[in-house]
């Protein structure tokens, strides 16, 4: 293999979509990581499309041009993304959010639709989103990636961009929360989020609350299986899951849908969202090398992830 024009690091949601965003436009991508798409954080989320806990003002419009991406795929075989229908409830009695113009069957659910949510819940909102697998997803992006003419090292560490200088015509910065140490960014941090995946004893709509603290309660039917989460715990390293945490999971999203009760647990996720400010995205220069950052999703990065790969793609016309 000849050089390549753009050497991408990570590949995780935001690496393998800015590569097949780059291999389909007929530029000459490799993508570089030091661990297989199935264990980065990205294939540890639930996953569901919405721009949430985001202050980026750039969010709403990257989070539109995903959505268009997700739902052009959502119900075709092996892409592992489907449109499903489903339920966001909130002890928050104000308006709907922001994105909420963007979805086509968005409407504020009934008080009797809520009676079984009160008192923990005082508001709702029925919608259909594309929710991801991310495991079936990440192999998808890998697969479209090579079609391109992509290729891929996923068995090497970067200690330092230097090492990638002469490498590449230009190196993009996929590394998620590795970005710390990398860049070094000392405003990125790691925020914690566990879930489990369980059989799916026939849950068809998506269940998701909205609130703000560490825990968070969502069921997310991915065919034969489910994924029921969650928590969010900033500045917490740990990748190990924890038994305490997933049995609370367990019992709040039981309290939601009681057919979970003794449904067989199949795998449980830990994953480390890279929280920051705002996303990082830019070009600045590596000893006359051009390096685009595109780093610091936090809990949106699959959300966020093919208007990402566009803003990229604008930094190098
Ligand atoms: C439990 C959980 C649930 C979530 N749910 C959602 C959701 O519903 N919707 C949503 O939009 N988002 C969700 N998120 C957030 C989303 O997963 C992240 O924002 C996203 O995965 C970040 O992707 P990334 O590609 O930037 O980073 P990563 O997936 O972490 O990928 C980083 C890549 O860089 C590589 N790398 C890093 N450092 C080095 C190095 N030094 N050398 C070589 N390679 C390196 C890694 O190996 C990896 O390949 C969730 C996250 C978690 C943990």
């Amino acid at each position: 293999m000849g050089r390549p024009e753009f050497l991408v690091l990570g590949a995780g949601v935001s690496g393998l979509t800015t590569a097949v965003y780059l291999a389909e436009r007929r530029h000459a991508v490799h993508v570089v990581s030091d661990r297989a798409p199935g264990r980065t954080t990205s294939a540890a989320a639930g996953a569901s499309w919405g721009p949430y806990l985001v202050n980026d003002p750039r969010a709403l419009h990257w989070s539109d041009v995903t959505l268009e991406v997700l739902e052009s795929i959502a119900d075709v075989p092996r892409t592992g993304v489907r449109m499903v229908a489903g339920l966001e409830v909130s002890d928050d009695p104000g308006g709907p959010p922001e994105w909420a113009t963007r979805i086509r069957d968005f409407h504020r659910c009934t008080d009797s639709e809520l009676d079984s949510f009160r008192p923990l819940y005082r508001t709702g909102w029925h919608y259909t989103i594309p929710l991801v697998d991310m495991p079936v997803y990440l192999e998808f992006l890998a697969d479209r990636l090579r079609a391109a003419g992509g290729t891929t090292d996923f068995r090497r560490r970067v200690e330092s961009f230097d090492e990638l200088l002469g490498e590449a015509d230009c190196i993009v910065n996929c590394s998620g929360i590795g970005a710390r140490e990398l860049v070094p960014d000392k405003t990125l941090y790691p925020t914690r989020g566990q879930l489990l995946v369980v059989e799916n004893p026939g849950i068809e709509e998506f269940f998701q609350d909205n609130q703000h603290g560490d825990d968070l309660t969502y069921i997310f039917p991915h065919g034969d299986q489910v994924v029921l989460g969650g928590c969010a715990t900033d500045h917490d390293d740990s990748l190990l899951p924890d038994a305490v945490t997933a049995d609370r999971i367990l019992e709040r999203c039981t309290k939601i849908r009681p057919e979970l009760s003794n449904v067989k647990v199949l795998d449980h996720r830990v994953g480390l969202r890279p929280s920051r400010d705002t996303v990082r995205l830019e070009l600045v220069d590596l000893a006359g090398t051009p390096l685009i950052h595109n780093y610091g999703h936090g809990s949106v990065g699959v959300s966020l992830s093919w208007g990402c790969a566009e803003a990229v793609g604008d930094l190098i016309v």
